[in-house]
């Protein structure tokens, strides 16, 4: 059950079927030209859309709003500094800013950083000022239904034999968990083996921490040796084999917004903080309100709670079970913060070209009023030269978990509505496009069904 009661609600928008059919055609059958009202469960992404605590509403009252040294600050930097053990801590308004900056400062043109996967963001800030972002999952990643505990784990033996033949790796980037790869983890056996390989060949190794608190409690799941260690001492760990982090806090720090760097080394340190004053903010706020530095310090020390972690945990993993008895078959093992629907699966007539992710996504808004992500070729395909559509590996819908927003009940009814979906799956057809730009097409297509 949920470790937590509800002390301010927020009605949900209520529309009936037909109201949902002219919704979706009024939005050229793109779930991303919908209005949030007419939406009933909105399962588009985990980032942000979190629930705060009564402490962090509270916290956000005693944020100080000084634009120079604000005891906010402090408290953020003191919270952040106890976590990580890292020294210089630079708040940033996004993750993605904390890419830029990072990157700019770290990385000169041509060299290559390396990741388990690259965040979409952080692969763009990589290559942004003329780096290389190279891949580097292990190959369990690449098995849907395969049961290894640790697929978000990068390759060491690809990453030594690229070290070995001399290639300009910039820094490695542990993306924890690794949101590409279906939110799975990363062992500590895996972390350790990486920094190994990077002190070897003198890398600097980073984490994208955005979800550093669900890898570190499926560590205690899932890696023999942890069983009987506590979430926030195994993120501890995890942080103390890196020389600093990116992170995006609108995931596990849950708050609205936020983003962070922290680093080992004092130089590199001294050139992010220049170049954050110059785009984000004097340091002691880094394009932040105090107050939002409160609800983050706040957040950071609530989101290793073991009784949070399981619950939102076991409520991933039920929910895929529950999915896949509906007819919706899921990746597994499921992560925490989404399960992924294999929508090959559920729809083996609609062939790529015809967006099948894409297709059950509106199919489910239809029914349900549920709002989930394609993750396919409509969003990672595109248009080749000749005109044929270049595929994407997997056709899959995420539906992501917001943290501490939706009942299992709520959930109930998105797995009521995949199964009045699933019995007549045979009778939904694809989607084509109609009108789309050259890049990021997903954002602003127009579709009609096919
Ligand atoms: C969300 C996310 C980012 C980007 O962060 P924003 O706060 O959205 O800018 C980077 N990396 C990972 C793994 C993320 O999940």
């Amino acid at each position: 059950m949920e470790p937590f009661k509800i002390k301010m609600v927020e009605p949900l928008p209520m529309l009936s079927r037909e109201q949902r059919a002219a919704a979706l055609r009024s939005a050229d059958y793109n779930l991303f030209r919908l209005g949030a009202d007419q939406v009933t469960i909105d399962l588009f992404t985990d980032s942000g859309t979190g629930a705060m605590s009564a402490a962090q509403w509270a916290a956000l009252m005693v944020g100080d709003e000084s634009y120079a040294g604000a005891r906010s600050f402090f408290r953020f930097e003191r919270v952040v500094g106890e976590l990580t053990g890292h020294p210089h801590i630079l708040p940033t308004h996004q993750g993605r800013a904390a890419e830029r900056i990072l990157f700019s400062c770290l990385l000169r043109p041509g060299q290559v950083s390396v990741s388990n996967t690259h965040f979409d963001t952080t692969r763009a800030n990589v290559e942004l000022i003329g780096g290389r972002a190279l891949d580097l999952p292990c190959r369990a990643a690449a098995e849907l239904d395969g049961k290894e505990p640790f697929k978000g784990n990068l390759d060491v033996e690809e990453l030594e034999s690229l070290l070995a033949r001399g290639v300009d790796v910039g820094c490695v980037v542990m993306t924890v968990t690794n949101n590409a790869g279906g939110g799975q983890p990363v062992s500590m056996a895996n972390l350790e083996a990486v920094r190994r390989v990077c002190d070897r060949h003198a890398v600097p190794f980073f984490l994208d921490a955005a979800r550093f608190a669900e890898n570190a409690y499926l560590i205690t799941q899932r890696e023999p040796g942890y069983e009987s260690r506590a979430p926030r001492q195994v993120a501890e760990e995890m942080f103390a084999l890196a020389d600093g982090c990116v992170a995006s806090l609108k995931k596990d720090a849950i708050a609205n917004i936020g983003g962070l760097i922290t680093l080992r080394s004092a130089e590199l340190a001294a050139r992010c903080r220049e170049l954050l004053i110059a785009t984000e903010g004097f340091p002691t706020y880094g394009g932040l309100a105090g107050r939002d530095l409160e609800a983050l310090a706040q957040g950071l020390l609530e989101v290793t709670d073991p009784a949070y972690l399981r619950h939102r945990a076991d409520t991933a993993t039920w929910f895929a079970d529950e999915l896949e008895s509906a007819g919706f078959p899921c990746v597994r093992p499921a992560g925490c913060h989404a399960v992924y629907v294999d929508a090959r699966r559920v729809l083996p007539h609609v062939p790529a070209r015809r967006f099948p992710a894409h297709a059950l996504a509106c199919e489910l808004y239809l029914e349900g009023g549920v709002r989930g992500f394609e993750v396919g070729t409509l969003s990672f395909g595109r248009v080749l030269e000749d005109g044929r559509e270049e595929e994407a590996p997997h056709e899959l819908l995420r539906l992501a978990l917001p943290r501490r927003v939706y009942t299992r009940s709520h959930l109930e009814h998105v797995v009521r509505s995949a199964a009045a979906v699933s019995a007549r799956a045979g009778s939904i057809s694809g989607y084509r496009i109609t009108e789309a730009p050259r890049s990021l097409r997903h954002f602003t297509a127009k579709l009609v069904p096919a």
